[in-house]
């Protein structure tokens, strides 16, 4: 409700007041009698003016009530009504000049509201109603003049000019509060929209400064996110490049799994790291590489390493991961404290090698990261098993005689010098024999040369499950091999030569068709009996092998020098 309408609300209720003030009055007055009595005539003059005055007011109030009062036209209107009832009051119902006080209301009101332009249109429509209303008055009732006070026309044209002038300057008066009041409420607007524009630059700043806060939070939540995506980064790199260095220097399988499962516990904060290997000719699982100590809990592993989890998870080649570890399920986690596990197949194209299980106490320890962690170092383990092998296959290539699988001739040469370095040291003896098949040329021309491939494998077969881990049994060339006894002298080098020598001559060798047997001969040298140099050692005994062909083959025979003393 704004201040018009509030004025307005203010005036009515005065006006109801008035009307309940003047209703006593004539209830007092003419019912009761307690006042003096009025005549009918104005007693019915006096309802219907309060009547008229009433419904004026109520059509005021439902004008408030729905907006319209605000309208110029029916402000005006309902103002020009009210002056003429006052005029009609003061004129023809003869209460008196004082009413003229009501004019006041409206006027001030209208100029207070609207400005003094209105104010004086209503004061000079005031005057004109009144004018009228007096010349009728004076015209038609002529018996009701001058005045019920007694005043002479002159009197009131007095008054009357007094008041319209006082209300004219009351009314300038009150245009200029307007005016005032206008221009306040202008540049209480102006500041007011100002302010509210601040506010609105102030809201509209905030809103970007909330949201450059939010991405603010969702960078820093990002970079966070890849500061531990870094960390787990280095950390996994660290872990790849300290386990590819070992590949690199660890040529020994078992070295190398007990190096990389130490980097397992380390890197993965695990109780428990078990490296699983597949024995591919027994069809079973076997721990190979473990940090468990506890005699009970390896028992428990080793009993159940078949189980059908890991087993599936070997043949499947998928890993698996249990945060909540069902005892009955994992059975090799039987009556161990172990509550979160993993296994990852430690496998590689060519075939399975085994499994990787890590171990934790806690329960739900490990997620997916962990899983993918150990599978890049499975990867790499499975990478590095297979280099060893090979490196082992090569190494054996290297020493070995293809068709004999005994040692060839350099390696043969590199222990003997091992070997006489140590004997020259220590001052021990060290015996070299080399033998040599006897007709073999005639051997091969017989039976093919096939057959005496065979011949030469099962002799070389028979002398090497014959001696001692410690002798070095070598093929020396074509058909002739050597050996060296460490720590043996010429005499009980002898004794098992010759020995070795009559088991030869009465081995056979069968084929399907053919069954036949070879002799050899042999030549001793002893170091430091016979020869001082390993060269001499090699050079002595080929001399006695040529004595011994020389004699009929089939014999030993020792280096020359020394052969009276045996
Ligand atoms: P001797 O009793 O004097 O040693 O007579 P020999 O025939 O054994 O001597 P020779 O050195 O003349 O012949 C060696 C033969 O050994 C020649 C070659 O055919 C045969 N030989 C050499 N290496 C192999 C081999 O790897 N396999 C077969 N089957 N024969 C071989
Ligand atoms: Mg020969
Ligand atoms: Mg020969």
């Amino acid at each position: 409700m704004n201040k018009t309408a509030k004025y307005e609300l203010l005036y009515i209720k005065f006006t109801w007041a008035l009307i309940f003030v003047c209703a006593i009055y004539i209830i007092l007055s003419n019912a009761m009698g307690v006042l003096e009595r009025q005549a009918e005539s104005d007693i019915y003059i006096n309802i219907t003016y309060f009547a008229l005055v009433a419904t004026l007011n109520y059509a005021k109030l439902i004008f408030l009530r729905k907006g319209l009062f605000e309208k110029n036209e029916v402000y005006m209107a309902s103002r020009i009504i009210e002056l003429f009832l006052i005029a009609f009051s003061i004129i023809f119902m003869q209460v008196g000049y004082w009413l003229f006080i009501f004019l006041v209301f409206p006027v001030f009101f209208t100029s207070i509201s609207k400005g003094s332009k209105p104010g004086l249109l209503l004061i000079g429509s005031s005057f004109i109603v009144y004018a009228l209303l007096k010349v009728v008055n004076i015209a038609f009732f002529p018996y009701q003049g001058p005045d019920v006070y007694g005043f002479n026309i002159y009197d009131t044209v007095f008054y009357v000019v007094f008041f319209y002038l006082s209300m004219i300057i009351f009314t300038v008066f009150c245009g200029y509060m307007y005016k005032e009041n206008i221009e306040r409420e202008h540049d209480n607007k102006k500041l007011l929209d100002e302010l509210e524009e601040k506010y609105d630059q102030i809201a509209i700043a905030q809103e970007e400064a909330k949201c450059q806060y939010e991405r603010l939070k969702d960078a820093n939540i990002k970079l966070e996110d890849t500061n531990k995506k870094l960390t787990s980064n280095i950390a996994e790199f660290y872990t790849l490049q300290q386990i590819s260095q070992a590949i690199g220097s660890i040529f020994d399988i078992k070295e190398l799994l007990k190096y990389v499962n130490d980097i397992i516990i380390g890197v993965m904060g695990v109780n428990n790291s078990t490296i699983i290997l597949y024995d591919e000719k027994k069809k079973i699982l076997k721990v190979d590489t473990t940090n468990i100590k506890n005699e009970d809990e390896l028992l428990a592993i080793n009993d159940n390493i078949n189980s059908k989890v890991l087993v599936d998870v070997l043949d499947k080649g998928k890993p698996i991961i249990e945060n909540f570890v069902d005892h009955e399920e994992y059975a090799f986690t039987k009556g161990r404290d172990v509550n979160s596990l993993i296994c990852i197949p430690l496998n590689t194209k060519s075939r399975k090698q085994g499994l990787v299980l890590i171990e934790h106490k806690y329960y739900n320890a490990f997620d997916e990261e962990n899983v993918r962690l150990l599978d890049i170092i499975a990867q790499q383990v499975g990478i590095a098993m297979e280099n060893a092998e090979l490196y082992q296959q090569m190494q054996e290539l290297a020493t070995t005689d293809g068709l004999t699988g005994v040692y060839n001739r350099v390696y043969f040469h590199d222990r003997l010098q091992k070997e006489y370095k140590s004997a020259k040291e220590g001052n021990y003896e060290l015996s070299l024999a080399i033998f040599d098949i006897d007709h073999f040329k005639k051997f091969n021309d017989t039976y093919g040369h096939l057959f005496g491939d065979k011949v030469l494998k099962s002799i070389a077969e028979l002398v090497k499950s014959s001696l001692r881990n410690s002798d070095i049994f070598a093929r020396f060339g074509g058909e002739e091999f050597i050996i060296l006894f460490p720590r043996t002298s010429l005499q009980d080098a002898y004794e098992k030569v010759e020995a070795l020598r009559q088991k030869i001559a009465q081995s056979e060798v069968k084929d399907n068709l053919v069954t036949a047997n070879v002799t050899v001969s042999f030549g001793i040298a002893c170091f430091p009996l016979s020869s001082s140099l390993e060269t001499e050692l090699i050079r002595d005994a080929d001399d006695a092998l040529y004595d011994a062909k020389k004699n009929g083959r089939n014999c030993v025979r020792v280096a020359k020098t020394q052969q009276d003393s045996i």
